[in-house]
């Protein structure tokens, strides 16, 4: 059943009884709703946001915006940048507002965690997971046609350089490529968990209870007993109380409020709410001789690995016109003149498979994050930009436009040597973004290591598991969601046998 505002007893107390509680219906939470779910546990998941579908989608981000992303968008972290993290929370959470693009673990970074922070995984034992989230969410190759313009271009580009452009994978059925993925898929493509996962979990015994936060989990001893939550309705007024009892309570609010809800429950650990790692990401617009209609297909449709080994990965990225123009350059005329030629506006992103660590503090109503780029990360970012440009001089640009405030506009071959040349100041390069916060409760062979073990379950806890982003232990380099889904399999497994002893 799902609980919506009209659902609730007003200022009374709800009283659920599950067998599992689940925090958070994004990547972790939902995943092991439905595992759980459909091996006859009873399953309620407690979830901020609303239930969004396609009706609710008009293609308009800054409408979108205002109702699936965390305040609106307008979540940054402290630091020089600030860097613009959004989250979602809606029914889905960040799933919903996400690329699509699928990338399993890679193996190196799985040893890694097993050397560093002695993580008992290893890539093969998690094959199977891999193999069960990619079935469920349909992860799948599209042709470069509804990969769009942008791809083929930069695609052009890294052929006569010798790199090699490749398409991404994506977790969608029936894809057109209308380019709305961020801000809820129009046409119902995108296999989100709202729409995988989520209505999977429905046909069994699951309780969904939108607009529902939880506030606190109350512990009896070691034993986390109940969880404490409050029901919103769209003004932000508390409109009724609910309290869940269960016999296993998941934790999968993200790693930007998963650990600010296990300080406020009680829970002490050194790492806790530390070791923040974001991906930071920039753009790179050109302007072309051809018309590009950028906004036509999938926007984040290729990329490019030649870098990796320098922390560099280049990914496709086109945003909606309303957004993407405001980041042109220019004002008055000379940026009018360039806002008509939007049709020849291609653009492409580059990641950082980051470096410097950041923290999350502030309560849950209001989560803060300090993450400072470290000089060596900065300078990443500033090589992938350069990479970059390169690639859509190679395809025939006229102009390129970057994010470095001393390097606006590229539009020789000069130009790009300079900024190969030049050391970047954080102060530089306003224009930073992330979209991939890990590590806020970090897994580790014990406390001294990390938060929670091998398995999620959070260390001096009976039965209290994490299951998001946020045990993550490092940065991946690729994009998160399928780690996160196959970790959360893998939990959901652990619980049932918990469960069933
Ligand atoms: C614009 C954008 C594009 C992205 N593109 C990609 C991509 O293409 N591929 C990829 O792999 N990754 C992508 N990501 C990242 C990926 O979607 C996330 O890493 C992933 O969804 C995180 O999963 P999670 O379970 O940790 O948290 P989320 O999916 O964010 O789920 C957390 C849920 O918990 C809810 N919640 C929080 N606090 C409470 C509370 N107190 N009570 C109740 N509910 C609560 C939230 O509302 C939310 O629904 C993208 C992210 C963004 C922002």
């Amino acid at each position: 059943m799902i609980y919506t505002l009209k659902d609730y007893k007003k200022n009374y107390k709800n009283i659920f009884d599950a067998d599992v509680c689940i925090i958070g219906s994004g990547a972790g939470g939902a995943v092991a709703a439905y595992e759980l779910a459909a091996i006859g546990y009873s399953v309620v998941v407690v979830e901020e946001g609303g239930y969004l579908t396609t009706k609710d989608y008009d293609g308009k981000p800054l409408n979108n915006m205002k109702t699936m992303w965390r305040q609106a968008g307008s979540t940054i972290s402290f630091g020089i940048p600030p860097i613009s993290i959004p989250t979602g929370k809606c029914v889905g959470g960040t799933t919903a507002i996400n690329s699509a693009t699928c990338f399993r673990t890679p193996e190196h970074i799985i040893t890694q965690w097993k050397k560093n922070f002695k993580v008992d995984i290893d890539y093969k034992s998690l094959e199977p997971y891999f193999e069960r989230v990619e079935n469920i969410i349909n992860v799948t190759e599209l042709p470069w046609d509804v990969l769009g313009n942008c791809a083929k271009i930069v695609k052009r580009g890294a052929d006569a350089l010798g790199l090699h452009c490749k398409p991404l994978k994506h977790n969608v059925k029936n894809c057109k490529g209308c380019g709305t993925c961020q801000f809820g898929c129009v046409e119902g493509a995108k296999q989100s968990a709202e729409v995988s996962y989520i209505p999977l979990a429905l046909q069994y015994n699951t309780s969904l209870l939108t607009h529902c936060r939880a506030e606190k989990i109350h512990f009896k001893g070691m034993k986390a007993d109940s969880v404490e939550c409050k029901v919103y309705n769209e003004k932000g007024e508390s409109v009724a109380s609910c309290t869940i009892k269960a016999k296993i309570i998941v934790c999968a609010c993200g790693t930007m409020i998963t650990p600010l809800l296990l300080k406020k429950s009680g829970i002490k650990n050194k790492h806790l709410a530390k070791h923040l790692q974001i991906h930071p990401c920039s753009r790179v617009v050109a302007l072309m001789e051809e018309e590009v209609n950028g906004w036509v297909g999938v926007s984040q449709g290729a990329y490019i690995d030649d870098y990796v080994d320098e922390g560099i990965m280049l990914e496709g990225i086109f945003v909606h016109p309303s957004i993407l123009a405001a980041s042109l350059p220019g004002v008055g005329r000379e940026f009018f003149e360039l806002t008509k030629q939007f049709s020849h506006i291609a653009a492409f992103g580059v990641m950082v498979h980051d470096t410097s660590e950041g923290i999350i503090f502030g309560n849950m109503h209001t989560s803060f994050s300090w993450y400072m780029m470290n000089t060596k990360d900065i300078q990443t970012l500033k090589n992938g930009i350069a990479y970059l440009a390169q690639i859509f001089m190679a395809a025939g640009a006229k102009k390129i436009f970057t994010p470095i405030s001393t390097f606006p506009v590229i539009s020789c071959q000069d130009d790009i040597e300079k900024l190969k040349q030049t050391y970047l100041m954080r102060s530089q390069i306003p224009e930073v973004f992330a979209f991939h916060p890990l590590g806020t409760c970090r897994m580790g062979g014990d406390s001294d290591c990390g938060v929670v073990n091998s398995y999620g379950k959070c260390f001096n806890t009976d039965n209290l598991y994490v299951a998001d982003g946020s045990i993550v232990p490092t940065s991946l380099g690729v994009n998160p969601q399928i780690t996160i889904m196959a970790l959360s399999t893998r939990i959901a497994g652990h619980i049932a046998e918990q469960l069933s002893k």
